[in-house]
Formats: C-alpha cells, sequence, structure tokens
C-alpha cells in the first residue's frame, strides 16, 4: 500500500484564504480590523524566524500585526506590565507570547496572566480547563490543525481508535481531548510506556508529538491507519542538514492508509490554526457570529 500525502501545505493555504475572507468582511460590514500581538523575548534564532513567519501571514490576511521584541534580560514585572496593556488594548484580539522564555521567567505566570479570550496559543489553564470539560475554548494551534486534517481526511473520527505518542501540554495532552471530543478511543503513549510497538500497531489514527528523529518506523504502523506526524527534527544526512518527523516516512507510508509529511504536513498547519484562532477570537469579543470551519 502506498500511503494518500495530506498536504498541510495546500490545507493551510485554504484556512489562511478562509481567514482572509472573513477578516475583510469584518473590515467592511463592522469596521473591525482583527489584530495579533506576539511577544518575543530574547533573540533565540529558531523564535525570531517563526514570528518573522507569523508577522508576515498575519499582514497577509489583513490583520493589524504588533510585534514586541524585548531584551533577553528583560524583567518578569516589566513582561507582565506589557501583557496587561495588550489585555487592555481593544486593537489586540489575540496575544501570543513566544515560547520557550528565558529561564529567569516564569512561563506558567506569564501565560496565564494573558486575557484567556485573547489566548490565542490556548495555553492558558482556563482554556485548558475548558477543553478538557468538552467547553468552548482557545484550542492550541497544532493540535487543531492535526484534527482539521484528520476530520477532513476521515469525515467523521467516532470510534476509531486513536493513540497520541507524546504528552506535552502544547501538543499531546490537548491533541489527545480532542481526539475524545470527537469520539475516539485515546491512548496516550510517553516516554515510559511499555511496548510502544504494541500500541501503535493498534491504533487507526496515530499521531507522532515526540521530538525524535524518525522514531516510528512502518512496522509499529497498522496497515491502512492515518499518520499524522507533529515532528520537526534537524538530522544531518549526506553532509546537508534536513528537516525529518519524528515517523520514518518511507516505511510508513508503504503501510498507513494516509501520512503526513514532514515538511509541508502539520507544520503550516499550526500558523494557519493562530491566524484562525485570531479570528475566532475577534468575533467571540465582539459577539458576533463566528466563520464555520475554524475551530472545533
Ligand atoms: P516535548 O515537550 O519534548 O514532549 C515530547 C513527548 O514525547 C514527551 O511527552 C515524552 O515523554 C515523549 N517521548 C520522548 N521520548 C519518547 C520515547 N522514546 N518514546 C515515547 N515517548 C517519548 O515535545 P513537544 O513540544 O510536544 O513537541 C514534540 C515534537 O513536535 C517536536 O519535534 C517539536 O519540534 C514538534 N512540534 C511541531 C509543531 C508544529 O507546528 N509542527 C509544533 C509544536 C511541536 P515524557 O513525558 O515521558 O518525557
Amino acid at each position: 500500500m502506498t500511503a494518500t500525502i495530506l498536504d498541510g501545505k495546500e490545507f493551510a493555504a485554504r484556512v489562511r484564504a478562509k481567514v482572509a475572507d472573513h477578516v475583510t468582511l469584518l473590515k467592511e460590514k463592522h469596521s473591525i480590523t482583527p489584530g495579533l500581538a506576539v511577544v518575543l523575548v530574547g533573540e533565540d534564532p529558531a523564535s525570531q524566524v517563526y514570528v518573522r513567519s507569523k508577522g508576515k501571514l498575519t499582514v497577509e490576511v489583513g490583520m493589524a500585526s504588533f510585534e514586541h521584541k524585548l531584551d533577553a534580560d528583560t524583567s518578569e514585572a516589566d513582561l507582565l506590565v506589557l501583557i496587561a496593556r495588550l489585555n487592555a488594548d481593544p486593537e489586540v484580539h489575540g496575544i501570543l507570547v513566544q515560547l520557550p522564555l528565558p529561564p529567569h521567567l516564569d512561563s506558567d505566570l506569564v501565560i496565564n496572566s494573558i486575557d484567556p479570550s485573547k489566548d490565542v496559543d490556548g495555553f492558558h489553564i482556563s482554556n485548558v480547563g475548558l477543553l478538557g470539560t468538552g467547553q468552548k475554548s482557545m484550542v492550541p494551534c497544532t493540535p487543531l490543525g492535526c484534527l482539521m486534517l484528520l476530520r477532513d481526511h476521515h469525515g467523521s473520527l467516532s470510534g476509531l481508535n486513536a493513540v497520541v505518542v507524546g504528552r506535552s501540554n502544547i501538543v499531546g495532552k490537548p491533541m489527545a481531548q480532542l481526539l475524545l471530543g470527537d469520539s475516539c478511543t485515546v491512548t496516550i503513549a510517553h516516554s515510559r510506556s511499555k511496548d510502544l510497538p504494541a500500541i501503535c500497531q493498534g491504533a487507526d489514527i496515530l499521531v507522532a508529538a515526540v521530538g525524535r528523529a524518525e522514531m516510528v518506523p512502518g512496522d509499529w504502523i497498522k496497515p491502512g491507519a492515518t499518520v499524522i506526524d507533529v515532528g520537526i527534527n534537524r538530522i544531518e544526512r549526506d553532509g546537508k542538514t534536513k528537516l525529518v518527523g519524528d515517523v520514518h516516512f518511507d516505511s510508513a507510508a508503504q503501510v498507513a492508509g494516509a501520512i503526513t509529511p514532514v515538511p509541508g504536513g502539520v507544520g503550516p498547519m499550526t500558523i494557519a490554526c493562530l491566524l484562525a484562532n485570531t479570528v475566532t477570537a475577534t468575533c467571540r469579543a465582539h459577539g458576533l457570529a463566528e466563520p464555520e470551519g475554524l475551530t472545533v
């Protein structure tokens, strides 16, 4: 069997187009311009690349982009003052604090100081609780993007066995909550799980969010399963730097029914879902109907 490739790049472009349409409607009908503020503390090169690309795509869909670049030695008090200012700013509908923060800053404290209705990353404890109890929340972007790809491919996910490998707060746990919300039977595996190959072999849907290059080989995959590879790992091969996922793509694609590539799978969906969340937050802030298909 050769798997269908789930093209996240193409799907993300469709999500951004839908976002752009709704931004136009908000501007023309309601004179509202959705605004996304991104806060970057320090000069981590990967974070700088992400923030640049978020800013560019925010403007491309017609939203206002507010970038706040702070020195690596910014105090917690100063960062909290900035977040309080953004919380109170009516032109800002979404706030994202780029992680990881420098070690002297308490990430949980900082994230939980964001107004939950502007928390477009969905990491605030209130949004985590709302998602866990099946209530309307801001949903973390990467798992939301994975869910959109799965729903698009399968239609209904009801009754499917889903295995999520990885239990981080930003990917694994919210992914499991979303799959449970769509009535999958969900297993969360992690570094202490026993017999990971056997757990994975039971999955109709396998989500790998581990951070270990090509850890999941084809013989861990149930024939016909859908494989979502969240991993982004930089490796050296044949003297070149290459991006690979947590799944060994070539062997997995021989067994799976469908699979996301790396790059071009989950990655582009994450920023598209950030923009989608900003539109959702804008609509909720103004009591307007939310566009269909941009959140759960
Ligand atoms: P993380 O916080 O490091 O969590 C990794 C998880 O994998 C942990 O729960 C860990 O288990 C588990 N794990 C580690 N080694 C394992 C093993 N040998 N067997 C089974 N489980 C194992 O990572 P993350 O932030 O969730 O990110 C995961 C991957 O996704 C990374 O490659 C990251 O770059 C990528 N990512 C991509 C996007 C995107 O937009 N595509 C967004 C976010 C993250 P324990 O809890 O037991 O330690």
